[in-house]
């Protein structure tokens, strides 16, 4: 296999030299075997610059819910690039987008439009405090919520630390400067005991409604009704972060999936099918601080006229006929979670999939015997991820392409074939990667 990769490897050599680390966004220098570059992609499909074609999964991390290259979506792009790139001003398309997004999103009484998640959420964050006249911010262990500074914190930490977070980041104040709380997820008496002593400095909880940043863990029967619950009687702004979970879980994102409605959300990614828009939405009341000023709201790129195009475009085929789409990626991606599954249990090693057909989690245990459920942080860090690494190449050295971390991500343009296909490379990979190591494991007693 060494020169599957000769092109993408002299390439990374020569940006080197000129983009800092050879690529950017640091996520990206952890690719697996090696930080690849594409040509192209069409459907489920992806072409590396040394031809290589690959079954995707990463999906530009979640935004391409129907696949690369979608026509209707790339024929009202390019319909509007046509009329024109950036107005900075107003446009029909935005008023249709936002009424399609109040129509379809529970919490959805007004939006706003931005660019990327992690704006989108500094945005909900300085909203709840103008609100609320309070500081202090809630977030969760493992929960990812974009790269901006006062938000940035236990993502990935290596040791459990609460209520202070670990800055994931040099150049951040500690979390208590940032008036920023950590406390584990899916723990209802740990919030409620904080916020018996605390409850009346915080402006806001934001969570992942699915925490699709670690392991695709899904809320405990009844957490999500506590968060909203506990959040009224405290008056503290619910925030979901839909950026992952919003128009690819459902079409109503996760707060339609559980019927539970936050103050305000968050949406990136999917609602454009991998054109560049964020969606900051929620309750009218909130709001009005925008409209009238009082808060801050900005940016020359908001409601950028191709990428609302896109995004209704997006829409109008996630709508057609009831949802189809979703129905198909449930089954083409629950097809594949079984599969991935039994394959390893053919092989006799121990495997984790757990999450959603739509965006689930792939890992190994550290321990053989250790095949739980995944259901925190705490738990999460049973899974070997020096295993999966390298398990990732081996996919690609077969022609899938999977996200180091574990989340795969399911788009209407895979097929049944892409599953038998993605199957094959899994049994083999398993067999070249982690069949060795447990087989080893085993054999040291470790
Ligand atoms: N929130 C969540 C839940 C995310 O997964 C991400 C990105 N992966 C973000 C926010 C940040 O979005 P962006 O990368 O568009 O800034």
């Amino acid at each position: 296999m060494t020169n599957r990769y000769s092109q993408s490897r002299s390439l990374l050599r020569r940006a080197e030299r000129s983009l800092s680390g050879g690529v950017s966004s640091n996520v990206r220098r952890g690719d697996k075997p090696l930080p690849l570059y594409f040509d192209s992609g069409t459907g489920s499909r992806l072409f590396d610059v040394d031809g290589n074609e690959y079954i995707d999964y990463v999906l530009g991390r979640g935004p391409l819910i129907l696949g690369h290259t979608n026509a209707e979506v790339i024929e009202a792009t390019c319909r509007q690039l046509w009329r024109g790139q950036v107005y900075a001003a107003q446009h029909e398309a935005e008023i249709e987008l936002a009424e399609r997004i109040v129509r379809i999103v529970p919490c959805a009484e007004r939006v706003r439009f931005g660019i990327s998640g992690s704006e989108a959420v500094h945005g909900a964050l300085r909203l709840a405090r103008a609100f609320t006249g309070r500081e202090l911010i809630i977030k969760f262990e493992g929960h990812y919520h974009g790269w901006l500074d006062n938000i940035l914190y236990s993502v990935a930490p290596s040791r459990h630390a609460v209520p202070d977070g670990v800055p994931e980041s040099g150049g951040q104040l500690s979390s208590r400067d940032s008036r920023l709380v950590v406390l584990p997820w899916n723990d209802a008496a740990v919030l409620e005991r904080y916020l018996d002593a605390h409850g009346q400095e915080v402006a806001a909880i934001i969570t992942e409604p699915v925490m699709c940043n670690t392991a695709v863990i899904e809320p405990r029967a009844g957490y999500l009704e506590f968060l909203r619950d506990i959040t009224n009687k405290h008056g503290i702004v619910l925030i979901f972060d839909e950026v992952i979970t919003g128009f690819r879980v459902g079409l109503a994102g996760a707060q339609g999936e559980y019927g539970v409605r936050p103050d305000l959300s968050i949406f990136g990614k999917a609602v454009a099918n991998g054109l560049p828009m964020s969606v900051i939405a929620g309750r009218e009341d909130l709001f009005a601080l925008i409209a009238s000023g009082k808060v801050g709201h900005g940016g020359t790129y908001n409601s950028l006229p191709p990428a609302v195009a896109a995004g209704v475009a997006t829409l109008n085929v996630l709508e057609r006929e009831n949802g189809r789409v979703y129905r198909c990626i449930r089954e083409i991606g629950s097809a594949l979670m079984t599969g991935i599954r039994d394959r390893a249990a053919k092989l006799g090693v121990p495997v984790v999939v757990q999450g959603h057909p739509s965006v689930f989690f792939v890992g190994f245990p550290v321990e053989r015997d250790e095949a739980r459920d995944v259901v925190d942080y705490t738990t999460s860090l049973a899974i070997d991820n020096d295993l999966y690494a390298q398990f990732v190449s081996a996919m690609a050295d077969r022609g899938v392409r999977i996200i180091p971390r574990g989340n795969w991500f399911l788009s209407s343009a895979h097929t049944e074939a892409d599953v038998e296909q993605t199957l094959m490379a899994v049994e083999e990979s398993l067999a070249e990667t982690v069949v060795p190591h447990y087989a080893a494991a085993g054999k040291t007693g470790g």
